[in-house]
């Protein structure tokens, strides 16, 4: 497995200053053209995660950095229509208020039988979770990738209930100066 890293600095203005280590790489198998560095300094980061809660929830873990000055620690995952991979998040408070966030992946394993791509639609009837990429279609239950039978072609990005739970908790660990409680999100656990 290549081990992938990408690193990215943020101001308190949410603005990217930096990106490094395999961003671009990352950035391409991703989300295209549009993300690869030179085009995504000193914007903003907000303006590049797709769906409200997505984004409501990164700001959250940003926001309990700036103001705590003590690191996070978030895993997820970011499958392919191929590929499982589960990624591990660290944000983490530098001089001069800005933060580092890394994106480390931790692991990678091949879908049995890989899914056909899948694309953001804002009205999309399923709903795909940006942390643990499980599925929900039309309100029915959350269906983690692996178990699913087919992928929907189009999906909006939300924040499913298990995961908001477990973001809550890494935050509010963080700022009750105490560890996380072991919030399992589909099949694997808190940061080791
Ligand atoms: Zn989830």
């Amino acid at each position: 497995m290549k081990f992938l890293q990408t690193y990215s600095v943020i101001d308190r203005s949410l603005r990217i200053l930096w990106v490094g280590g395999d961003w671009d790489e990352f950035a391409l198998e991703n989300q295209g053209p549009a993300a690869v560095a030179n085009r995504v300094l000193s914007t903003r980061l907000d303006d590049h995660i797709v769906g409200d809660d997505t984004r409501t929830a990164v700001l959250a873990l940003l926001e309990t950095v700036f103001e705590t000055q003590k690191e996070v620690k978030l895993d997820y995952r970011c499958d392919s229509p191929n590929k499982l991979r589960r990624v591990q998040l660290t944000v983490r408070p530098m001089k001069e208020d800005r933060v580092l966030m890394v994106h480390d992946l931790r692991d990678v394993q091949s879908f049995v039988k890989p899914f056909g791509n899948w694309h953001y639609r804002h009205d999309a009837t399923s709903a795909k979770c940006s942390f643990c990429n499980s599925v929900r279609h039309d309100g029915g239950q959350w269906i983690a990738p692996e178990a699913l039978e087919n992928h929907p072609t189009a999906v909006r990005y939300v924040v499913c209930e298990a995961c908001q739970a477990h973001i809550d908790e890494a935050i509010a660990a963080v700022r009750e100066n105490r560890k996380p409680l072991r919030v399992l999100v589909n099949g694997f656990g808190p940061p080791g």
